[in-house]
């Protein structure tokens, strides 16, 4: 009997939680392999909120892989170094970005956040993007994972992703799953230790110019 080739072995059905950086870097991944999928979002529409975002070298070998490395570039500007001052401009402290340019080849960039999201999510076709589908709920059912949402959807495929960000639904619904199996790993069950403060505020905006 001859075997299933990678071309008429069936392909699993990818359920992506969240059209965020995570979840539209997948699709335009699972794209290029021609694996399906389907992304369930529960805004009304994407808008990519935020400023400036950096990234720095280790990364960049994956976003050529994506095919967005180039485009990326034409949106950001290049640094060697960062330095951080006060809401009067006095400086503050400074760091150097000259060891990742030297050990990864590639300089940092930094660009505006919601440019970036917009060119991940024009590789995505709209027609896999639902929105208004808050996921509430994830169940698994005769082999399948099935999510509900808060419109009394249900769909169901064969991989999950939470892809839905630091509170992920996904994530808490998983957590209950495995703790009902008793399947959690013994760290999962311990505290969760913080040993780092996060001071939070915004600035006077200064003039860039
Ligand atoms: C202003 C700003 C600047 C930043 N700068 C940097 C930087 O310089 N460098 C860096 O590396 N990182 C930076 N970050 C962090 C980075 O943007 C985040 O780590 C990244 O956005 C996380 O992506 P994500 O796709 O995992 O989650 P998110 O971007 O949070 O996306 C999650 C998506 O899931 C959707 N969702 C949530 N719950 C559900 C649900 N139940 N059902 C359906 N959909 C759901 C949300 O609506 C959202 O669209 C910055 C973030 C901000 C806000």
């Amino acid at each position: 009997m001859s075997q299933p080739t990678s071309e008429t072995k069936p392909r699993p059905e990818v359920l992506i939680v969240g059209a965020g950086i995570a979840g539209l870097t997948l699709a335009i991944l699972l794209e290029q392999i021609n694996i399906p999928y389907q992304i369930f979002e529960r805004a009304e529409e994407v808008k990519p909120l935020g400023s400036a975002m950096s990234f720095t070298g280790s990364l960049f070998p994956a976003l050529e892989q994506l095919g967005i490395y180039e485009e990326l570039k034409q949106i950001s500007k290049a640094y060697t170094s960062v330095e951080f001052c006060n809401a009067c401009l006095k400086k503050m402290g400074n760091f150097s970005a000259e060891e990742n340019y030297i050990a990864s080849g590639y300089e940092n960039l930094v660009f505006s956040r919601p440019r970036f999201h917009e060119i991940l999510l024009k590789r995505v076709p709209e027609h896999k993007i639902s929105f208004k589908k808050k996921v509430l709920r994830i169940e698994e059912k005769e082999g399948k994972v099935h999510i509900h949402c808060s419109d009394d959807t249900s769909y169901n495929g064969d991989i999950l992703v939470g892809a839905d960000g630091t509170y992920s639904e996904v994530r808490q619904n998983m957590y209950k799953l495995m703790d009902g199996k008793r399947a959690l790993p013994k760290e999962d069950l311990e505290d969760f230790m913080v040993n780092y403060t996060t001071i939070v505020g915004v600035a006077t905006p200064s003039n860039p110019e």
